[in-house]
């Protein structure tokens, strides 16, 4: 997809994060390119800070919109299709729920909400709703308030997602998020303490005969996210 134009900072970034093997799926690859991260920033934001593979504050709220090499690690663990019904706690800047949405809905015709983003913080619901709207992409992301450690809708107890990305980091996995996944999901979530983080991958089968689902769980690295707060994080 390099198409002779590689000077500018967003596709040197995107070929350093290729060249590092961080990148490797091309509708990832696309998503990177087609939404950009410069429009995601908090305002007045340094402009040529936005291509910079660092963690950026999101002015006075004390969060921030992950480096852009752990959210491509993250939608390539997510093995991201097409169609897919998907969840991610933690909006922020709506940066990466812009590009779940853009990876879901590539090449269907008919936008159908397929992704919805849960945050606490109203500013920044507000903001992400804003950025995903001038994104053109609000037919396909829905941006909700409230505490994404319940799942959405709150406590549902049934199976309704494809994918489940937690972009803030939890002291346990939260029990409805687990409920909340579909036979054959993927859950991605940051677990540990208030700083450090391991990245898990859950995955939910069915075992044996009697249709009863299993979890299994993978360490993927080491990790740091603004903490989860909520019934289901940590306590404010
Ligand atoms: N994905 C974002 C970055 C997320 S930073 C982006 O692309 O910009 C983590 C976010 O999680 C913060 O905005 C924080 O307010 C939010 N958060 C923390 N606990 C939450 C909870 N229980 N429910 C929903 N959002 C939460």
């Amino acid at each position: 997809m390099s198409d002779g134009n590689e000077s500018d900072p967003q596709s040197e970034l995107i070929r350093s994060l290729r060249n590092e093997r961080i990148l490797k799926s091309k509708n990832i690859e696309k998503a990177l390119e087609s939404i950009r991260r410069e429009d995601f920033l908090w305002k007045n934001y340094p402009l040529s800070e936005a291509y910079v593979d660092e963690p950026l504050p999101l002015g006075g709220t004390g969060q921030t919109i992950s480096a852009p090499h752990m959210v491509a690690i993250m939608l390539e663990e997510l093995g991201l299709a097409r169609g897919q019904k998907v969840l991610e706690i933690g909006s922020g800047s709506g940066y990466n729920a812009a590009l779940l949405g853009f990876i879901v809905s590539e090449g269907t015709k008919i936008s159908t909400q397929l992704v919805t983003t849960v945050e606490r913080d109203q500013e920044l619901s507000r903001f992400a709703q804003e950025n995903i709207r001038k994104a053109g992409l609000s037919n396909v992301v829905e941006v909700v308030r409230g505490d994404g450690s319940l799942g959405y809708p709150p406590r549902a107890n049934e199976p309704i997602y494809d994918r489940i990305l937690v972009t803030a980091g939890a002291p346990h996995i939260p029990h409805f998020l687990e409920k909340q996944l579909k036979v054959g999901g993927i859950l991605l979530i940051p677990v540990g303490n208030f700083s450090y983080q391991t990245l898990y991958k859950i995955r939910k089968s069915i075992k044996g005969k009697e249709g009863k689902t299993e979890l299994t769980r993978e360490e993927l690295m080491a990790c740091m996210f603004v903490p989860l707060v909520g019934e289901e994080g940590y306590r404010t």
